[in-house]
């Protein structure tokens, strides 16, 4: 069994999908592991920290990727420097691990199929206890609330605690985070931790209890509506609730020194939740951080990867946050691969067991078929001409 860990060559993207230590466990199991040459030079995990593993680092990218039974991944397959395609490179019966997008990128799932290739895609991971150590989603998104709430930090013209000082009291900064999932629970955290006021927002009404057992006060919105889908993900909600929802968090979001926002819908566009009229009306110097910037943005302000200055207000839409802080993103996303992994094996060999829930929701391509029926829908879709 050859386990490949692929350079990633997307702009942007410093993680790698394995760390050494993650590797020398896996070579402990009997497993051979390629590490393609420069592989975790982004995330400062060298060739000679791999080798030392036991890893082989392979510099021929056509020899990593046609010959691997895993590959790993971060990202999409893309196109290489020299013109060379990633998915054309992958052989016939490979396996290919990563955050896949398939739901946006169900055309990129049908050349998969279509090349024969069972394709895995981290973000199917079920929200289940068994599933936690191998939800990649979960594990990056928490990198993104934290450093969400430190560019905040950083770019508000004030300070986060309350200070008594010989100078006079600084009153503590207000925060509200909209969207108390996973990255919204961590930024609560750590703009509490950072001694802010905080106040949070979420449309299932579930998480009141996790948001003030975290000491932040819940903004509650009675919707005459379900909120929650299937695995404790939220629904998109009506027109008339979102407009309730508005007319609550309005008040809220006006008294704000920061605003951070991380409402999303899976395989929607984010909503919503900002309107350039209330953008208005917060202070000069206060900051928005839209963690949904690369789904749409949930303020109408947002510029994906830019900041944004209205009437004072700094509003950031920062991409692929996890990224900026790669050795703990690469560390925590090889963890969670390695257990996915250890699915996929038995007795040194591959064996996929699609009885089993975890292995039949993360996998979207298997022998020459998109399995996912989300996912078909998806590819119907865009190949229907409008
Ligand atoms: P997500 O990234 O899909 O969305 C972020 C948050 O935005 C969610 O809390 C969602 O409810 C909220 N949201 C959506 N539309 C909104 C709107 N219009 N207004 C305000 N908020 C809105 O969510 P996530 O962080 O991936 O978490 C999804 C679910 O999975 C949650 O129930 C979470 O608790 C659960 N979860 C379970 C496990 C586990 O049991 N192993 C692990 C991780 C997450």
């Amino acid at each position: 069994m050859k386990l490949a860990v692929a350079k990633e060559v997307e702009v942007g993207e410093n993680r790698v999908a394995l760390v050494p230590d993650t590797v020398a466990r896996l070579v402990k199991q009997g497993l051979e592991v390629w590490v393609e040459a420069g592989a975790g030079e982004r995330s400062f995990f060298s060739d000679a920290a791999y080798e030392a593993v036991g890893a082989k680092i392979i510099s021929d990218a056509a020899i990593l990727w046609g010959e691997a039974d895993i590959l790993l991944k971060v990202g999409l397959p893309q196109e290489r420097e020299d013109g060379s395609s990633e998915i054309e490179l992958l052989r016939q019966g490979a396996v290919l691990v990563g955050f896949l997008n398939p739901l946006g990128q169900p055309a990129v799932m049908q050349r998969l199929a279509e090349r024969q290739v069972t394709a895995f895609s981290v973000e199917m991971v079920p929200r289940t206890t068994r599933a936690q150590s191998m939800d990649a989603l979960s594990s990056q998104a928490s990198l993104a609330g934290y450093k969400a709430v430190l560019i905040a930090a950083a770019a508000l013209p004030k300070y986060f605690p309350m200070l008594t000082t010989a100078a006079g009291t600084i009153a503590p900064a207000k925060v509200f985070v909209m969207g108390a999932g996973v990255a919204g629970l961590q930024a609560i955290a750590t703009a509490r931790r950072l001694g802010a006021v905080v106040e949070a927002f979420d449309i299932r009404p579930a998480v009141k209890e996790e948001v003030q057992s975290l000491g932040a006060k819940f903004v509650e919105v009675q919707l005459n509506e379900e909120t929650v889908a299937a695995g404790g993900y939220a629904k998109e909600v009506s027109e008339a609730s979102r407009q309730r929802t508005q007319e609550v968090v309005a008040e809220h979001i006006k008294s704000a020194d920061v605003v951070i926002t991380t409402a999303q819908v899976p395989g929607k566009k984010a909503p919503l939740l900002v309107t350039e009229e209330m953008v208005a009306q917060m202070r000069p110097g206060s900051v928005i951080v839209d963690l949904a910037a690369e789904q749409g943005g949930n303020c109408a302000c947002t510029a994906p990867g830019k900041d944004v200055q209205r009437n004072g207000v700094t509003i950031i839409g920062p991409i692929n946050l996890p990224s900026s802080m790669p050795i703990h993103a690469s560390q925590l996303y090889a963890k969670n691969l390695a257990t996915l992994v250890q699915l996929m094996i038995k007795d040194s060999a591959l064996q996929l067991n699609f009885d089993d829930d975890i292995i039949d929701a993360v996998c979207i391509t298997h022998a020459g078929e998109i399995r996912n029926q989300r996912v078909r829908d998806a590819l119907a879709q865009v190949s229907t001409p409008v």
